[in-house]
């Protein structure tokens, strides 16, 4: 019995991790000169630079399943966000969460969000918070734009603070994306934190990739270019460089597009970009440890954070590291995009003199575009997406586009994928 698994991704890996624990052999397969697909940082220049800015949810089921969440010495973001609209900066949170009781308080009085929004945003935290399992609970029949004006929403609250906040998480600030991912975003947000490893995210792939590694199950730099059949079954891979391998079994753990040119397979069509620019800086531009949102109707950067504040091993002592995420993908050069961030970050930080002052001296390190951060998640789409058996004997799927564009997505993906591969390789070895 042995299992190939074509992408060494969260789901990839999750699949691998689960399928390793049941002894049945595999190898994981990797286009890439080192694991992780969209979870990866860099570390250049004692910097830590994640590929695209992303967090961990702690509070993720399948995070909570499959993770040793101490080891990667998780480093909390503080509850709700700065809001930074009109040259002004106003501190939005969650009073059942933050401990920052100057941030509570602040939050309480300010006018930016109607206390109406308020008292039903606490409403929600309670309801919610009370779910369990990988998916939202309700029916999965409207946008969150649709659900947040039938729960009573002012126009003022979804542009200020929704728009930014959950752009920053469905990488759109439409609130196209389903109500069904906003409920469930919405509650884990509600019952966990918001972290950083301490090593960057991609120490999340690298410790689902540690006992594969040592197995000796994981190549990188081996592109699979096509599929091997016998009739209707498949039966292994080529390689780009013509190796052929053969197995029991072949699970397709890539992102939807290389899915889709591999297999005859139906997955999620469309793409969204993002970028991250990361600037490096002498003084800290604020200190608290939230997000800062961009609530202007014209934003170019969505949100802006300082990692350092959440995770000061992101960067060399005495140095800060910001980060401005840019939704989609502007037409313009990298030098271009440094110039237009700035710009912008000048705009949320225009009431306060001494930020501006400190942005003097941040200096651009690098710009990452992906090009395929998540697939859209438009209302009803999570029942149309495909399962982890195709209709073809001896190929599955593991990957987000099984579940939902996520990290609690992939691993539940490669999680339900290593069950259904065991039990069915079991079920031939025991026949034949
Ligand atoms: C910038 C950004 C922000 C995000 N924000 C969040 C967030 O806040 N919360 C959240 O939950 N999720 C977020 N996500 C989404 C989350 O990261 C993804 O849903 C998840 O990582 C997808 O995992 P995967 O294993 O399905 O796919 P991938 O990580 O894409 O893995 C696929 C792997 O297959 C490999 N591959 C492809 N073709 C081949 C081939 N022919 N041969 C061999 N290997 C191949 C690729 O190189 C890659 O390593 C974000 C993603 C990005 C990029």
């Amino acid at each position: 019995m042995t299992v190939l698994i074509v992408g060494a991704g969260l789901a990839g890996l999750t699949c691998a991790r689960h399928l390793h624990q049941q002894q049945i052999p595999v190898t994981v397969l990797e286009a890439e000169a080192d694991v992780g697909g969209r979870v990866r940082s860099d570390h250049v220049e004692g910097f830590t630079l994640d590929h695209g800015f992303q967090v961990l949810f702690d509070a993720y089921p399948a995070v909570q399943r499959n993770l040793d969440l101490r080891a990667l010495d998780l480093q909390p973001f503080e509850p709700g966000a700065i809001v930074a609209q009109h040259g002004h900066q106003r501190v939005l949170t969650d009073p059942l969460r933050d401990r920052n009781w100057g941030d509570v308080s602040e939050a309480a009085i300010t006018t930016a969000i109607p206390v109406a929004d308020k008292l039903r945003t606490v409403r929600l935290a309670l309801k919610l918070r009370g779910q369990e399992g990988d998916q939202d609970a309700e029916p999965d029949t409207q946008s969150t734009l649709e659900y947040l004006r039938t729960e009573g929403y002012s126009e003022r609250t979804i542009d200020s603070f929704f728009r930014p906040f959950f752009g920053g998480i469905f990488l759109t600030r439409d609130l196209s994306t389903s109500a069904a991912a906003f409920r469930f975003y919405f509650r884990t947000l509600a019952s966990g934190q918001t972290t950083l490893p301490a090593a960057g995210i991609g120490a999340i792939t690298q410790q689902l990739a540690a006992p594969l590694r040592a197995a000796g199950a994981i190549r990188c730099n081996a592109r699979v270019a096509a599929l091997l059949h016998d009739g209707d079954r498949v039966t292994g891979v080529r390689l780009s460089d013509g190796e052929e391998i053969t197995a029991d079994a072949v699970v397709l753990a890539t992102e939807a597009p290389s899915a889709r040119a591999l297999a005859n397979l139906d997955p999620p069509e469309g793409a969204l970009e993002t970028a991250a620019i990361y600037f490096a800086g002498l003084e800290p531009l604020y200190t608290s440890r939230k997000i800062v949102l961009n609530a202007a109707p014209d934003a170019f950067v969505n949100n802006a954070q300082l990692l350092t504040n959440v995770a000061p091993s992101y960067a060399p002592q005495g140095r800060h590291l910001l980060s401005a995420v840019v939704l989609g993908a502007p037409d313009l050069d990298d030098g271009q995009l440094v110039v237009a961030a700035m710009q912008d970050l000048r705009q949320m930080f225009a009431g306060d003199q001494r930020a501006l002052q400190a942005l003097l001296g941040y200096y651009p390190l690098k710009v990452y575009r992906i090009r395929y951060a998540q697939f859209p998640q438009p209302a009803g789409i999570y029942s149309r997406l495909p399962e982890n058996r195709t209709g073809q004997p001896g190929l599955y799927i593991a990957a987000e586009w099984t579940e939902a564009s996520s990290i609690n997505g992939a691993m539940t993906s490669g999680e339900r994928c290593a069950a259904l591969v065991g039990a069915e390789l079991r079920q031939q070895s025991a026949a034949a």
